[in-house]
């Protein structure tokens, strides 16, 4: 059994499978067909050494690599990672060996990024779950973490302080509208900026009002960028801006906005703040 403490790993009762292949469909989620799934994974670790005589390549849709890691079926996970081989990288059998290697998701991030008293509660709030339901995008918690730790970090300590141990039921009852009501890509970069001013509770007394300001400020700088971009030839992806990646989201995919002109961010970020120091 692999005993390293993180997102990926973090107890020795569940793991997390949800990246692998990381070829695959990505509105496939490990809660689908978990009988399947389990009959597959089982396989998979009994006829590791036969697949190793005849290897093939993986396709988007299960890889013939990923199986339980222990006799109780606990864990589950690569069973071509060089932890399990002894020390040897046996990924590039399936064809996918960089992109098995370098597969880490934004959630294992923001995760990685938090206090260590954080990474704890997010952990315990998990407690119970097996490695189908933890590696689920349901999962309440890997839903908290795609907020980025702006948001993550105030609402985890925001449930600790709440004078008793949370459960995951607390986390959906006083936050779920983050994900039910709400969309990180859209949101998330005002949701970190009205914490950041005043606090978590403001954010949950006023979270219907944020799509309106979202829009508001989409409309203001829609316009202004419009005359901006038409004098300024020289554009960056707004993910190679020196922006927050949840405002360059914010842009994509709530205003359309792909590309901008260089040295615009003091501009866009200090029109955001006016709108907010506003709403606030
Ligand atoms: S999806 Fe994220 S948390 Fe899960 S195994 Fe992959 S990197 Fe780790
Ligand atoms: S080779 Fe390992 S890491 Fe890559 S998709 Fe298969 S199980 Fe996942």
């Amino acid at each position: 059994m692999l005993n390293l403490a993180s997102l990926c790993f973090p107890d020795r009762e569940k793991s997390c499978f949800f990246c692998c292949p990381p070829i695959r469909d990505p509105a496939a989620d490990p809660l689908d067909d978990v009988a399947g799934r389990r009959q597959r994974f089982r396989e998979n670790r009994y006829r590791l050494a036969e697949r190793l005589r005849q290897p093939r390549e993986i396709n988007g849709e299960s890889c013939w690599g990923l199986g339980f890691l222990d006799d109780e079926e606990k864990q589950i996970g690569c069973l071509l990672h060089p932890l399990q081989n002894h020390g040897r990288d046996l990924r590039h059998l399936t064809g996918y060996q960089f992109k098995c290697a370098n597969a880490l998701c934004r959630e294992a991030e923001v995760f990685a990024a938090l206090p260590e008293s954080s990474q704890q509660l997010a952990l315990a709030l998990c407690r119970g779950m097996d490695s189908f339901t933890y590696s689920s995008r349901t999962n309440p918690v890997k839903q908290l973490l795609c907020w980025e730790r702006e948001v993550t970090g105030p609402v985890l300590a925001a449930l600790a302080a709440n004078g008793r141990q949370p459960t995951l039921q607390d986390l959906v009852d006083e936050y779920g509208f983050l994900w039910q009501k709400l969309d990180f890509r859209l949101d998330g970069y005002l949701a970190g900026k009205l914490i950041s001013r005043r606090g978590v509770d403001f954010l949950c007394r006023r979270q219907a009002e944020l799509p309106a300001l979202r829009q508001r400020i989409i409309i203001g700088l829609t316009r202004k960028l419009a005359a901006t971009a038409v004098n300024n030839g020289r554009l960056r992806p707004c993910h190679c801006l020196d922006i927050p990646l949840s405002l360059s989201r914010m842009l994509k995919f709530g205003a359309d906005i792909w590309e901008l002109p260089e040295g615009i961010e003091s501009e866009i970020v200090s029109a955001i703040e006016s709108e907010v120091k506003a709403f606030v």
